[in-house]
């Protein structure tokens, strides 16, 4: 596995008002093809943006099946509300719902989100930051809390800090050829049209031989240290990233469209 291209799929912005319209045919998709996505679920949503179609009463019987399919459930922050402009330790937007708050703010913030998981009978897989923005402190309370996983960071390889934390990167955005590494592409499906869902189809039919899930990357990495051509290689997929987001927006600018939700 550490020798070749492998791919994760996550979905952002998990909550009992998507759209699910669009979400039963990517479902559909992800249990034809086998795929065990990551699935970052909102615990108590209060973002207008994320508010697309009536909610669901069954929301949280559907997380509780896919994790019982051995589905990834991600804790997507707390009410995905942000708080601040404040980048976090990735830097890659800038606004955010945890960083620069104080250990206590945070905390009562991850104690509220796992309680709901908790009543709701779902276990938090992993860490999943509204707009990529978090700080130490937050990974320290994730650690104290017992989340084992952050899916999050533009490194090429899976790693284990101490504590522990295993951090899986995501770095795509959509499903891009990449050398050796494990590449988790984020999708934000709220603004999907049919033609979207279809095209992320055609992508699972590609990629098919080369899809994984977090348990297979948890086998083969838990516990692999993170190395100095890592960060070499995060640090100048960051620079490409920031470049390309700023042409991105000036685009989406000049034709008067507004980016995708975080
Ligand atoms: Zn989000």
């Amino acid at each position: 596995m550490v020798k070749e291209s492998h791919y994760l799929v996550r979905f952002d912005d998990i909550c009992p008002t998507m759209n699910w319209e669009a979400w039963d045919a990517i479902e559909a998709h992800l249990v034809r093809h086998g795929v065990r996505p990551i699935l970052a679920v909102v615990p108590d949503n209060q973002d207008p943006n994320l508010v697309v179609a009536p909610p669901r009463a069954d929301f949280w019987d559907q997380v509780r099946k896919w994790q019982a399919m051995g589905w990834t459930i991600a804790i997507h922050g707390y009410q995905h509300v942000y708080s601040n402009k404040n980048p976090g330790m990735l830097r890659l937007t800038a606004q955010s719902e945890f960083a620069g708050l104080s250990y206590e703010e945070q905390s009562s913030k991850l104690k509220k989100a796992l309680a709901i998981f908790a009543q709701q009978g779902v276990r938090a897989d992993a860490w999943v930051a509204p707009s990529h923005s978090f700080d130490r402190t937050t990974v320290r309370i994730l650690k104290e809390l017992g989340v084992p996983v952050i899916s999050d960071g533009l490194w090429p390889w899976p790693f284990t800090e101490e504590g522990p934390m295993t951090w899986i990167p995501q770095q795509l955005w959509t499903f891009r050829s990449r050398p050796a590494g494990v590449w988790t592409v984020c999708n934000h499906h709220n603004g999907w049209s049919d033609r979207k869902v279809a095209w992320f189809g055609e992508m699972l039919e590609v990629y098919a031989s080369r899809m994984t899930d977090v348990a297979t990357v948890m086998k083969v990495f838990q516990g692999r240290k993170q190395t100095s051509l890592d960060r070499l290689r995060a640090t100048s997929r960051w620079t490409w990233t920031m470049v390309r987001s700023f042409l991105v927006g000036l685009l989406l600018k000049a034709i008067g469209t507004k980016p995708e939700a975080a």
